[in-house]
């Protein structure tokens, strides 16, 4: 099986200034191929060093990885550093040098001349076209080695990893063999919860592979499979996949990429329901998430931010009674705020947020203290009262995500 290294080259990085979220994606993307990533290195703009790390990486690697580095500017030295450890030649790219020449013209900016240098490649190498900056990338082989060179920047590195490196890989890892990876999602168990539910099938995995993942949003499992066929692939996933959803399938709400706001939204959607949302604590952030997603007009009437308990009481006719005496902050005011919103916006489904986001107490409660109602046509009404952890913006995004996690059960 072949090992691959990745290696960010930039000073900035050892600094602390940026953080090296390069490595960080590439690893992720490479495992998702089944491509075993064994180190991860970070060097300086320094001429010396970027060439020890590359014979080091060398002697002990298959695929490397390079980013950063090939841009025009003095400190940029990847590509003399590994000119100075393989002899290779470099030569001007000429659809790259047109490129940098007309993205200067069209911007009617003058080019100065250490612009060419990006345009500069290894002879033989495979040029990587730079779909959205000016520094082409390229795959070398060498002594039976790849070396992959990205430019740093992120956006312009993962198009060219996405477009040419990655496919790539995954026909020279498998030998015709298939790879095939899918993301179980799950919302409201823990990471450790999870792990500890699936610790036999982890403990005895080998394909497919099962790799649990925290995320923004939940937690994740990624299941990765080897087999001669697409079908084999896809079959030897779900084999694993019905096994774990059998001991945790309550908390698994959808696969790959989708959001937990576009499940809602497609369930909603299946039900032929409209959701309209009250909104204290949150600013809109509810409603905000399900906008983004296409075809929300079908289940999104809108929303209403009622910050302030005079909003509350003017706007969505919250009584004075429930708040004077019962606070903002109470199971009585979500629910009429829930109630309120449905038959304002003509809903079928309220949703109600209210709470403190801190870091502040308020009306005596701590932060973290957040109330959230549901009130649907039938009059059914679900309400729940939390205590989240973290900061302002954490409390918030706590708020919204457990909006969406009582809309799913
Ligand atoms: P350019 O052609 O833009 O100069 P480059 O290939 O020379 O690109 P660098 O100059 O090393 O790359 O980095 C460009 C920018 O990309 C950096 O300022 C930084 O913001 C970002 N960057 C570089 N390396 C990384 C990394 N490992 N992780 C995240 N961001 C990075
Ligand atoms: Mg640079």
């Amino acid at each position: 099986n072949m090992s691959a290294e990745i290696v960010a080259v930039g000073t900035e990085l050892l600094l602390g200034q940026i953080a090296n979220t390069n490595a960080q994606w590439i690893s992720d993307e490479l495992a998702s191929i089944g491509v075993n990533v064994h180190h991860h290195s970070v060097v300086g703009d320094n001429l010396e060093r970027v060439e020890n790390q590359f014979r080091v990486s060398g002697e002990r690697s298959d695929i490397i990885i390079i980013t950063g580095g090939l841009g025009p500017t003095e400190d940029d030295l990847t590509r003399e550093a590994f000119q100075k450890i393989t002899n290779m030649e470099i030569i001007e790219d000429e659809r790259s040098m047109n490129k940098i020449e007309s993205f200067f013209e069209t911007r009617e900016m003058e080019m100065t001349p250490n612009n060419k240098k990006q345009a500069r490649v290894f002879a033989g190498s495979d040029v990587i076209k730079n779909q959205t900056g000016m520094a082409p990338g390229m795959i070398v082989s060498n002594e039976g080695k790849t070396w992959i060179f990205l430019p740093g920047v992120p956006r312009e590195m993962k198009r060219m990893m996405t477009d040419s490196v990655l496919p790539r890989l995954k026909n020279q890892s498998g030998g015709g063999s298939v790879i095939k990876s899918v993301m179980l999602r799950f919302i409201g168990i823990g990471e450790s919860t999870l792990e500890h539910e699936l610790s036999d099938l982890i403990k005895r995995q080998t394909n497919p592979t099962i790799a649990p993942l925290a995320q923004s949003e939940g937690v994740a499992i990624r299941l990765t499979a080897k087999a001669d066929s697409d079908n084999e692939a896809a079959a030897v996933i779900n084999r694993t996949k019905q096994e774990i959803l059998k001991r945790t399938g309550t908390y698994y709400y959808g696969d790959d990429d989708r959001s937990l706001a576009e499940e809602v939204s497609a369930l909603l959607k299946k039900n032929n329901l409209t959701i309209g949302a009250a909104e204290s604590l949150t600013g809109g952030q509810f409603t905000d998430r399900l906008i983004s997603i296409p075809g929300a007009s079908n289940v999104c009437c809108g929303g209403i931010i009622c910050y302030d308990a005079q909003v509350k009481e003017k706007v969505l006719h919250v009584s004075s009674d429930i708040i004077n005496q019962e606070g903002t902050v109470s199971k009585a005011c979500a629910d009429a705020m829930a109630e309120n919103v449905r038959l304002l916006l003509d809903a079928d489904i309220g949703i109600s947020f209210t709470g403190v986001a801190g870091p502040d107490t308020s009306e005596g409660h701590s932060p973290g203290t957040v109330f959230i109602a549901v009130y649907d046509q039938s009059g059914k009404q679900l309400t729940e009262k939390f205590n989240f952890h973290g900061d302002r913006q954490a409390i918030r995004k706590r708020t919204v995500l457990k909006g969406y996690e009582l809309l799913f059960k």
